[in-house]
């Protein structure tokens, strides 16, 4: 085992596979090329957790990794799993670094996870985890030196009690220690509804180019969270039918299109999107099933050469991210199937966490319907930048969203030089 052996994992090799392949391709200093595969720093945490029986305490283990410091603070969401581990979140930390870059955003990439199911927590076990995996962090967060998100298994409010524990540890109201909080506390709706939003929207900007219409489409979404619910909403605000999604729980189908305000309303008294009423029970393969547009919008690793296959749709928009294999992504792209990567389609939710760090750090205020807009235009700049590199060089849009993303993080590094 080489030192680096540590960080690794499936989704770390898989990472690293991709850019290899593109490092190449773009003859990347040598150099350069080894340092970008290891994080800079990596803290892990092991803190003690009293359930609320208060008969035990276990001992939970967190992390927090920053992959390059030297553009800018780093930024990345924490996950609650309970696989959650050093490579897996090694690699998204990567992948945030390439996804910051691709739209140009003054930041290097970081991720964060505790490895604990996050859902039979009850609200006042998830607040303890959460207030002393932060403290744990101390050390490495900062307004100025990295700002976590919510990810998969945290939502607004463990970004409320991130930031009043930091503030507390401060001294003073911190609203830039996180972004993706409650409005109440300098979030910004528009975060919120960023990263489903803006997947749809890259989505159509790459359909126009093929002459096809997002909005005459039929769309499958798995998933139902932050990302998967406002693509599902996005897609049908635009008129596109949503015809299945589906969560942990259980999953809906309707031929004729699910009214997604409606299984809003479900969703906030059930919990789940299973048991709506506006269309039938779905169980089964939700990948496989007959649609223009498939949205997986849930955990990584859900297409792989076992079900690429199967898959039917047209359009797979990586609303989460690494939802599909290389091997996988090699098979539906022989087979025609227009992949819109997850470092473009789901960098809404890094540049919407963007606009919100910048009106926290400067005390300003943009009128949503402002920011909505800027947003839409960041991620379609970014994509039509990222479609003339494709063009140029003959390759899928992974590959040459991978090069705009590598080429600006090689550029940075390289311009700052050795220390000491
Ligand atoms: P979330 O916890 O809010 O929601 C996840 C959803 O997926 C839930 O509805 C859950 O029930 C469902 N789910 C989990 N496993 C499933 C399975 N096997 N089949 C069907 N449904 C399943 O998480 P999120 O924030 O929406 O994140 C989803 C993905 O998007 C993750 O990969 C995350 O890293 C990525 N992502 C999120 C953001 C963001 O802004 N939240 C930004 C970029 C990328």
């Amino acid at each position: 085992m080489t030192n680096g052996d540590i960080f690794r994992s499936d989704m770390y090799d898989e990472v690293i596979r991709q850019y290899d392949e593109v490092a190449e391709m773009i003859n990347l200093d040598p150099n350069i090329k080894e340092r970008l595969k290891l994080p800079q720093r990596a803290l892990i945490v092991t803190f003690p957790f009293r359930r609320d029986e208060y008969t035990e305490v276990e001992t939970v283990i967190g992390y927090r990794v920053q992959h390059v410091l030297s553009m800018g603070p780093t930024k990345g969401g924490i996950r609650y799993a309970p696989d959650v581990n050093l490579g897996e979140v090694t690699a998204l930390s990567i992948l945030m670094s390439w996804k910051s870059a691709i739209v140009g955003l003054p930041y290097g990439g970081a991720k964060g996870g505790v490895a604990i199911d996050p859902r039979p927590l009850s609200r006042a076990e998830k607040q303890r985890i959460t207030r002393r995996y932060t403290a744990e962090l101390l050390p490495v967060i900062g307004v100025d030196k990295d700002i976590p998100a919510p990810d998969m298994g945290t939502d607004e409010q463990t970004m409320a009690w991130i930031m009043d524990t930091y503030s507390n540890f401060v001294g003073s109201p911190q609203p830039g220690i996180v972004t993706g909080k409650p409005a109440s506390l300098g979030g910004s709706i528009t975060r919120r509804e960023a990263t489903g939003r803006g997947a749809v929207a890259i989505a159509s900007a790459a359909m126009e180019k093929l002459n096809k219409k997002y909005s005459d489409s039929t769309v499958v979404v798995q998933g139902f969270g932050n990302v998967g619910r406002y693509a599902a909403l996005a897609s049908y605000e635009m008129g596109a039918k949503v015809i299945a999604v589906n969560d942990l729980n259980g999953g809906v189908y309707n031929e004729k299109g699910i009214n997604i305000p409606e299984l809003f309303k479900h969703l906030a008294k059930e919990k789940t999107v299973k048991g709506f009423s506006g269309g039938d029970a779905f169980v089964g393969e939700i990948l496989e099933l007959e649609c223009d547009v498939l949205i997986p919008a849930a955990v990584g690793g859900v297409i792989t050469s076992s079900n690429a296959a199967n898959i039917k749709a047209n359009v797979i928009v990586e609303g989460a991210n690494s939802p599909t294999t290389l091997n996988a992504d090699k098979m539906l792209r022989e087979n025609n199937v227009l992949i819109i990567p997850d470092i473009l389609a789901n960098a809404g939710g890094v540049t919407g966490s963007y606009f919100e760090w910048v009106q926290n750090t400067q005390n300003y205020l943009w009128k949503e319907k402002d920011l909505y807009e800027k947003l839409i235009d960041v991620l379609t700049s970014a994509f039509e930048e990222v479609y003339i590199i494709a063009e140029k060089n003959n390759c899928d849009l992974r590959t040459a969203a991978l090069i705009k993303g590598i080429k600006r993080v090689a550029a940075a590094k390289l311009t700052r030089g050795l220390f000491p």
